[in-house]
């Protein structure tokens, strides 16, 4: 399955995933061109990572509203912001393992697997970030 690429610096992106290109910052074409042979169909690993995803997805908003409401009612908001951040990196890792599973009978990840692993990774780095701000939000409260 190929991506549409950025008409700017052609880089291969997603627009199902991102509304802009991640090269260059310049909007993406909305849909893909028509596939010359007509493979439009996902891959049955991708679309059940997307259904798992959705569902981990509502639970993390869920903890990251818990996270951030903690930061807005004060005390212990780092504690708060950790644990929220740890339990989203949690669930990326638990994402990436999934879109990153391939088959016995398949040689290794396609690129579009790997392209997920990737964007996770960069949702992980955020949590990330929220798990330091934590750390800092804690020595301030001290
Ligand atoms: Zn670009």
């Amino acid at each position: 399955m190929s991506l549409p690429r950025c008409p700017h610096c052609r880089s291969a992106v997603n627009p199902a995933w991102f509304a802009r290109c991640i090269g260059c910052g310049a909007d993406v074409p909305p849909a893909p061109p028509a596939p010359p042979q007509g493979r439009r169909q996902v891959p049955p690993v991708l679309k059940e990572a997307r259904r798992d995803t959705n569902g981990v997805f509502g639970l993390l908003v869920l903890v990251g509203v818990l996270g951030i409401l903690g930061i807005f009612t004060g005390a212990r908001q780092g504690v708060l912001l950790i644990l929220s951040s740890a339990t989203g990196m949690v669930g990326v890792v638990a994402m990436i393992a999934k879109v990153m599973h391939v088959g016995p009978r398949s040689t290794g990840p396609s690129c579009l697997q790997l392209a997920g692993a990737v964007v996770l990774c960069g949702i992980g780095l955020l949590f990330g970030a929220g798990i330091l701000l934590g750390f800092v939000c804690s020595k301030l409260g001290d």
